[in-house]
């Protein structure tokens, strides 16, 4: 049986792995194109952003690499890396 629709919590568990492992960087970047999706598949979730779906896509700055997120996965994405910033002690922001 395959799961047409990942939950929330099976995206977390990817981005987490994802952020552990360093295929994401922590920090979500300030610029990010939005707009209608390719086909091209959401890195946190392993569906394809189709054309009636809202996509997020940002350079990953470290591989100059496009990485393509739905709408919702990207929120995800960004609460993950708000909560490993939080989590971490060696690695707080001074500001
Ligand atoms: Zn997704």
């Amino acid at each position: 049986m395959r799961a047409a629709h990942s939950s929330d919590g099976a995206v977390r568990q990817r981005l987490r792995e994802l952020l552990a492992n360093g295929r994401l960087p922590a920090m979500a970047p300030m610029e990010i194109a939005a707009g209608y999706g390719h086909g091209r598949v959401c890195i946190a979730c392993d569906q394809p952003v189709t054309q009636h779906e809202m996509e997020y896509e940002f350079n990953d700055p470290r591989e100059d690499r496009q990485l393509s997120f739905h709408s919702a996965c990207f929120l995800l994405f960004q609460s993950e890396c708000v909560e490993r910033a939080s989590a971490a002690p060696g690695q707080r922001v001074d500001r």
